[in-house]
């Protein structure tokens, strides 16, 4: 498919149009365009992305979001509702993560953006306290270091990047996909000023050490962040419904920070996140502030300057209408959904599960390439993530798989792809889809950063500039 389907059915615009065209015109030509988007995950048959999918519950966040959405939060004066909404996001969510079990700090938290925004701003919090704090016997850090599992999201590597600080990454454990706590603490060092594990990460739904890695925190005397972000939502309410979650959250001794995605399995709008802390002194060391500047005093809670109102009003109306209640109800028929899906799985012995994964999940093949199988599935409507060494793919279970039929589906789609998949190895065919989530031979060659740089600009020009994929097939 073109990344530029509509260059023929609607005008392209070069220039700001001369004069401007009626509303309804504008609103039918959005309509259409997202309706006929809507289609592709409406079936069911697309991993996370839509986490809840539910049409009604969009009109009502929409609703909540059109009455803030012009409003500037960063103006408090003008919106004490901003001040309500952000304050009981953040209360609600520390409630959730057990923040009432804290007795060595006072539990703070923030709203971001969305996960790459919690994680950006956990390690400017860490760099920023590390560097500041006066007490800690890590003052003054000036070459700072965050280590990572290697399975834990890019927004580490992207927020490390941005800031300076250099990231250490530990490998993890090949059958269980986890990281080794004592390997993790083998990269800390006096210049550490964080350490982290997933609860769970977006790969293989797997859930690290996080009691361990709290020890090490301790021991070390550096930061532990949980990434939260896909899980943080759902991972409690499953736990209360007898699945095996290990403890992640502030109960676990060590763990300083939690990020825990709203437009997530939060049910709400995207463009939003929670970042909490276990102790206030985390958050307030990254504020930002120009007293003396000539155009006013100037401070911003967070790396955004204006933020809408509308967000936080949607978010907080998501929370409210569900509560503790609907987002159990809403993980029960998840859990169950993943269960029925990865036994589909479990069913073919020639697939295998990696890990011990939770309402997300990966899997791979000993006995052909599993994107044979990949191939299959998207020819069938199914979109699954790509993953390389090994290759794999996964699936990251919502509430549009939850429908009637969707699982049955997967069951039957599946069997006849691995039928696929054992023909085509046997005939010695190469996999299609490979090309595109493979893991790549030798790394970043010219070519394949060549294709990496077209396919971003192509999000941003209006001119297609993707070459051929590069191999290997
Ligand atoms: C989605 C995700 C992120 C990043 O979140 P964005 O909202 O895409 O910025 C980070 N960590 C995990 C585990 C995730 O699943």
């Amino acid at each position: 498919m073109s990344d530029f389907p509509y260059a023929d059915r609607f005008p392209v615009n070069r220039t700001l149009p001369q004069t401007g065209r009626s509303q309804d015109e504008v609103l039918a030509e959005l309509r259409a365009m997202a309706s006929e988007e809507d289609q592709f995950w409406e079936t069911g048959k697309c991993s996370g992305t839509m986490y809840s999918g539910d049409h009604e519950h969009y009109r009502f966040l929409n609703e909540a979001f059109s009455m803030f959405a012009h409003v500037n939060v960063l103006q408090r004066d003008m919106c004490p509702s901003a001040t309500r909404f952000e304050g009981e996001i953040i209360a609600m969510a520390l409630d959730l993560m057990h923040a009432d079990a804290v007795e060595d700090g006072t539990p703070a938290g923030m709203v971001t953006s969305g996960g790459s925004g919690s994680i950006l701003h956990a390690v400017l919090a860490y760099r920023e306290h590390a560097a500041q704090n006066r007490d800690s016997q890590h003052r003054g850090i000036t070459r700072p270091n965050f280590v990572k599992p290697e399975t834990a999201h890019p927004a580490f590597d992207k927020a490390c990047h941005l800031l300076g600080v250099e990231l250490r990454t530990v490998p993890v454990d090949a059958d269980s996909t986890l990281v080794d706590p004592a390997a993790v603490a083998a990269q800390v060092d006096d210049q550490t000023i964080a350490i982290l594990g997933s609860a769970c990460n977006y790969g293989y739904g797997t859930i690290d050490p996080i009691a361990e890695l709290g020890q090490v925190a301790l021991e070390d005397g550096v930061g532990l962040h949980v990434d939260g972000c896909l899980g943080g939502f759902i991972l409690p309410f499953g736990k209360e419904l007898g699945y095996d979650v290990p403890p992640f959250d502030f109960r676990v001794p060590g763990v300083t920070s939690i990020s825990a995605d709203t437009h997530k399995y939060g049910y709400s709008l995207k463009g939003t996140s929670t970042l909490l802390f276990r102790d206030k002194a985390y958050r307030n060391a990254q504020y930002f502030h120009l007293p003396g500047w000539s155009g006013g005093k100037y401070m911003s809670p967070g790396i955004e300057g204006s933020r809408s109102g509308g967000l936080l009003a949607a978010t907080w109306a998501a929370m409210v209408r569900y509560g503790r209640q609907g987002y159990l109800d809403y993980a029960r028929e998840i859990f169950a959904t993943a269960d029925r899906m990865k036994a589909s799985v479990r069913s073919h012995p020639e697939l295998r599960i990696l890990g011990s994964p939770t309402f997300c999940f990966s899997f791979t093949s000993d006995a052909f390439d599993i994107y044979l199988v990949n191939d299959h599935l998207r020819s069938l409507g199914w979109r699954l993530n790509g993953q390389q060494y090994p290759n794999a793919i996964h699936l990251a279970v919502t509430r549009p798989q939850t429908r009637p039929g969707v699982a049955d589906q997967f069951e039957a789609d599946l069997a006849d792809a691995v039928e696929h998949a054992k023909k085509q190895h046997a005939a010695g065919a190469g996999a299609e889809s490979g090309a595109v989530y493979g893991g790549v031979a030798g790394g970043l060659t010219d070519e394949v950063e060549e294709f990496i740089v077209a396919v971003m600009s192509d999000m941003l020009d209006t001119q297609q500039s993707v070459p051929p994929a590069p191999g290997p097939a």
